[in-house]
């Protein structure tokens, strides 16, 4: 798909159920694949399971409590009624989030401990710890951890983001991310 037609796919309102749980299923299992790879990577330290427990926490917390907290409340499914957004937190953020303002969503974007800052610090610290800990502790299950995740967060900008998510999302042209990954239209 071109950009311009990326720009003018159809927007949804419901995403599919399906898209929800690709989502949500790609999310966790690089979080969980993540934690695993830190721990193994490290296992010749007391602290290996600390650090992966932690790891894995942090990247829960960031996604499902800290984004419905802060991110969701001023997007557009936040206050469309009857809406599905492309991970399904518009529901949860209903529930525990007080409305915010539309012309606040920017600030997803801006800080250093922005949220999508955040989000992808969750993304790529099992890849940097890997790394040292693939010379340090070298195994071939290690070595499939890493990459797997390096493989899943591939998926996740090539696919999830351009095909299956932000491309059909509403608050696209509002939203940083999609006016990075050129899929918005101002
Ligand atoms: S465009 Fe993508 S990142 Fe932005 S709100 Fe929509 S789904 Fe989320």
């Amino acid at each position: 798909m071109s950009l311009k037609n990326r720009a003018n796919a159809q927007a949804y309102v419901r995403y599919p159920v399906a898209n929800i749980v690709f989502y949500n299923g790609v999310t966790v299992f690089h979080y969980l694949l993540g934690a695993i790879g830190i721990i193994l990577g490290y296992r010749f330290s007391p602290a290996a399971w600390a650090f992966g427990a932690l790891y894995l926490a942090f990247a829960l917390l960031q996604m499902y409590l800290v984004m419905p907290l802060t991110v969701c409340p001023h997007c557009i499914y936040f206050r469309t009624a009857d809406s599905l957004c492309p991970s399904g937190l518009n529901v949860i953020a209903q529930k525990i989030a007080q409305p915010g303002h539309p012309h606040d969503f920017g600030q997803r974007a801006k800080g250093w401990f922005c949220h999508n800052n955040l989000y992808i610090a969750a993304l790529i610290i099992p890849i940097i710890a890997m790394l040292p800990a693939l010379i340090l502790n070298f195994s071939y299950l290690l070595l499939i951890l890493l990459l797997a995740v390096v493989g899943l967060l591939l998926l996740r900008f090539l696919v999830i983001f351009t095909k299956t998510a932000c491309v059909h999302c509403l608050a696209k042209n509002e939203c940083p991310n999609a006016q990075s990954m050129g899929l918005s239209q101002t």
